[in-house]
């Protein structure tokens, strides 16, 4: 058992010493039963990834060697643009906070305040593809970024057109670039942004 574990709300009344398992007093639902219940109009599969991707946002399962290998690998080139671009980093932690549906690696970026959001790695795509994937998704985290801090949330940007929209994460020839949407053209392979600022 994960002993840094997110405190839950205290066991309910009616489900005695039943550590972790009983009442979701902060959230929308009184208990879990009550949730589930809800859920009923979802198919079997569904639901059942919605209960366990609640249970793992209470204890999140930390990911094993090869996971972390996978997530390290993919979120590398990432980090290094980010850092060229002269973007904060994201914390990333090697967790599973939820349950996809895909065949994957999930993870989650934890925040300053506490908060955080998952990510996820498709593991059924070859390693460029897990790239282009995962790039996505940390524009999506770095417009966030850029939006709070008051400016464009656009990520990255292409340093010859910087008035056009973010580049793009494709997979050309087999490895991943960013594609800018003016010409279209290459700006450079992901992980290897020119340094700016
Ligand atoms: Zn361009």
């Amino acid at each position: 058992m994960n002993s840094d574990r997110p405190k839950g709300p205290a066991p309910g009344p009616s489900r005695d010493g039943v550590s972790g398992e009983g009442v979701l007093r902060d959230n929308l639902f009184l208990d879990e039963n009550e949730f589930v219940d809800s859920l009923r109009w979802l198919d079997e599969e569904r639901r059942q990834q919605v209960i366990e991707s609640m249970r793992l946002a209470r204890n999140p399962r930390r990911l094993n060697a090869s996971e972390r290998q996978i997530l390290s690998e993919t979120v590398a080139p990432l980090l290094r643009d980010l850092a060229a671009t002269g973007m904060r980093l994201p914390d990333i932690r090697p967790e599973a906070h939820h349950v996809s549906g895909m065949e994957g690696v999930g993870a989650w970026i934890r925040e300053p305040d506490g908060c955080g959001s998952g990510i996820d790695i498709p593991t059924d795509l070859p390693p460029a593809e897990r790239v282009e994937r995962l790039a996505e998704q940390i524009q999506n985290w770095a417009a966030d970024q850029l939006h709070d801090a008051g400016r464009k949330p656009e990520w990255p940007l292409c340093p010859q057109h910087p008035a056009c929209n973010r580049a793009s994460p494709e997979v050309v020839d087999g490895s991943p670039v960013w594609v800018c949407g003016e010409g279209p053209h290459v700006i450079s392979a992901i992980g290897s942004l020119p340094k700016s600022r």
